[in-house]
C-alpha cells in the first residue's frame, strides 16, 4: 500500500526531530495532501495508525489538509487554482499546463510534548 509507505517515511523523518528537541510525545501531525498525489485521506489515517504502532507517535492526532490543484497555463499565462476533475485552463481553456501545486504532500507541523 501506498500510503504505509508514505506514513512510514514521514514518521522516520517526525520521529529524530521530535526526540531532538527532548519530546516523549507526538502528540499531532498535520499532514498536507495535494489533490493530485494519489494519496487517501482515509487509508493515510488507517496507515499511520499502522506505522506508529510502539512509537512515540503511537497516540499522535493526524490532521490532514488537502491542497488544492493549481496550474501555470504556456498559452496564456493564466496562473491559479483549476477544478481537479477538468484541468484545462479557465482563462482561456487551453491544455497546455504546468502543474504548480497539487502532486505534493508534507508535514506541515507537528505537536509534540
Ligand atoms: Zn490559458
Amino acid at each position: 500500500m501506498h500510503e504505509l509507505a508514505i506514513a512510514e517515511g514521514i514518521l522516520d523523518a517526525a520521529i529524530p526531530e521530535a526526540q531532538r528537541h527532548g519530546a516523549k510525545r507526538v502528540l499531532e501531525v498535520r499532514l498536507k495532501i495535494g489533490e493530485l498525489s494519489g494519496v487517501l485521506p482515509y487509508y493515510m489515517q488507517e496507515c499511520f495508525r499502522i506505522a506508529a504502532a510502539g512509537t512515540i507517535a503511537e497516540s499522535a492526532q493526524l490532521k490532514i489538509e488537502r491542497i488544492g490543484v493549481e496550474i501555470l497555463c504556456r498559452d496564456c499565462g493564466y496562473e491559479g487554482p483549476v477544478d481537479r476533475k477538468k484541468i484545462r485552463c479557465p482563462n482561456c481553456g487551453s491544455a497546455e499546463l504546468k502543474l504548480t501545486r497539487g502532486r505534493e504532500y508534507y508535514v506541515d507541523s507537528l505537536e509534540v510534548e
